[in-house]
């Protein structure tokens, strides 16, 4: 089995992207900026912008972090992203889900300008995407595409399931395999038999959040597996795949962590620094 060392590619990309950014401001443009906007202290979500702000540093793009209260009230966030949308040094915001119940976390990242949409989120980048029309990408599945890519596994012909249908990896990365030339299986919590599906394919993709979802008898000897479950048991983080079993079996496998999460925090930048070339073109 080959490790997809995505801690290993997501730093030889965020490198290759400090490059550029160096470049361009040592030709006296300005860097790169993200705003990221957080709402109350849920400590995974407190973990995770603190990561992006610190990958931000790393690659010289420059990063605000907003902490909001979790109480905040609505037409305050809508405030703070209208005035980043029109801030001309603003060249990404990132709104860092979950957001709090009472907020409507569908009309806030629709809020997000489409052309800050640092996580390709917004309603009209993932309708672009959806008609195979150039777009930002949202940021999982960008990052996972990358990896299978870097690892020159070439996913055109395969029979690729993924197990989730979420906005954010599930649905957009069974867009983008498609795309990319695979039979795609979109498997959920209503699916009959998971694992009758889980042996078919040459490439699964696991993004349920739910710890051993899927166990080396669900997988087909010298599959491809992509773990992007993030689940924390008995304090240790862990995916949504038995690793250890199916490590025996698989041609290539993610860790967690160290897999997907990293190749997502890269695809941010890249999102992020699409958006300034775009915003810096246009001045
Ligand atoms: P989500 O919105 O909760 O979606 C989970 C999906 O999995 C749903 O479509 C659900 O089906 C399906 N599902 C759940 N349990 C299942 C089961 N037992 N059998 C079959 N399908 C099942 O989650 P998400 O936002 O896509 O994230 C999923 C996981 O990935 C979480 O652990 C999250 O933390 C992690 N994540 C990691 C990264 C990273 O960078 N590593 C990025 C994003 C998310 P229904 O639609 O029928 O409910």
């Amino acid at each position: 089995m080959i490790l997809l060392d995505g801690f290993k590619v997501a730093n030889e990309r965020n490198l290759a992207l400090k490059v550029k950014i160096d470049e361009l401001v040592k030709q006296n443009k300005r860097k790169p900026s993200l705003s990221i906007i957080l709402v109350g202290n849920n400590p995974a979500s407190l973990s995770y912008v603190k990561g992006k702000g610190k990958a931000c540093e790393l690659v010289g793009i420059e990063h605000k972090l907003y902490t909001l209260d979790e109480n905040i009230e609505e037409k305050d966030l809508v405030n703070l992203i209208q005035k980043l949308n029109k801030d001309e040094n603003v060249d990404g915001i990132l709104l860092q889900l979950p957001i709090p119940k009472h907020l409507n976390d569908n009309m806030l990242i629709d809020l997000i300008s489409k052309d800050k949409d640092a996580d390709g989120f917004h309603v009209i980048n993932q309708g672009n995407l959806y008609q195979k029309k150039e777009t930002i990408k949202p940021a999982t599945p960008k990052g996972i595409m990358s990896l299978l890519e870097t690892y020159n596994i070439n996913v055109s012909g395969m029979n690729a399931v993924i197990i989730g249908r979420s906005n954010i990896v599930g649905f957009p990365v069974a867009r983008l395999l498609m795309d990319a030339g695979a039979t795609i299986t979109v498997c959920h919590t209503k699916t009959k038999d998971l694992s009758f599906h889980t042996k078919q394919a040459d490439l699964l993709v696991v993004s349920a959040g739910r710890p051993m979802v899927v166990t080396k008898e669900m997988v087909k000897p010298g599959a491809v597996v992509v773990d992007v479950g993030v689940n924390r048991v008995d304090g240790k983080l862990v995916g949504d795949v038995d690793f250890e079993g199916i490590k025996e079996i698989a041609s290539y496998l993610t860790p967690v962590p160290k897999g997907v999460g990293p190749m997502t925090i890269n695809a941010l930048l890249e999102n992020t620094f699409e958006l300034y070339q775009k915003h810096i073109d246009n001045l």
